[in-house]
């Protein structure tokens, strides 16, 4: 995998104990999952990764934001992000990731971790893509889309959708 070499962690030569490992996922990493529907974000990646003898358990943090466009006013937004995920790493014959047990061959020395962070990071992303940021000094949401849609709302009740946005001020 170009430009993700430097997640691949030779698991097999570690040593027995705990190691931790800090990676930084942005726009450049995420273009080389094409079949993704994460394009744009930038995550500061905890990982860590307990060796004992046959058993390595795998875990991380990641914190930080995606760009998206905010289902509200349709203006690009970045909306915060935390995933956490742990996952158990065995050796057998037949690779395979079920339930957050990950199989790896022997022979495979190195194990590439970011498809895994990459589908924890994806998975985490909400239906709804909003932010809060009423309270913002510059409010990323266009306020003007804002406020046309609350007129919207006045005049169309039964809606739903538009129901629900009803209840959204902004100060003057
Ligand atoms: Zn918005």
């Amino acid at each position: 995998m170009k430009g993700l070499d430097h997640f691949s962690i030779p698991i097999f030569g570690l040593k027995n104990g705990v190691h931790t490992f800090k990676y930084e996922m942005d726009d450049k990493v995420f273009s080389n999952f094409d079949y993704g529907i994460l394009k744009k974000g930038n995550f500061d990646v905890e990982v860590t990764l307990e060796k004992i003898d046959e058993s390595m358990e795998f875990s991380f943090i990641a914190k930080g934001y995606i760009e998206v466009d905010c289902d509200r006013c349709t203006a690009n937004i970045k909306m915060p992000l935390l995933t956490e995920e742990s996952y158990i790493i065995e050796f057998g014959e037949t690779p395979s990731n079920i339930d957050n047990i990950i199989t790896v061959l022997i022979s495979d020395h190195y194990l590439n971790i970011a498809p895994y962070i990459y589908e924890s990071l994806s998975l985490s992303i909400p239906m709804v893509k909003l932010i809060d940021c009423e309270d913002e000094e510059k409010k990323p949401c266009d306020e003007n889309i804002l406020n046309y849609l609350n007129k919207e709302t006045e005049s169309e009740p039964t809606n739903s959708i538009w129901n629900s946005l009803k209840d959204i001020k902004f100060k003057k």
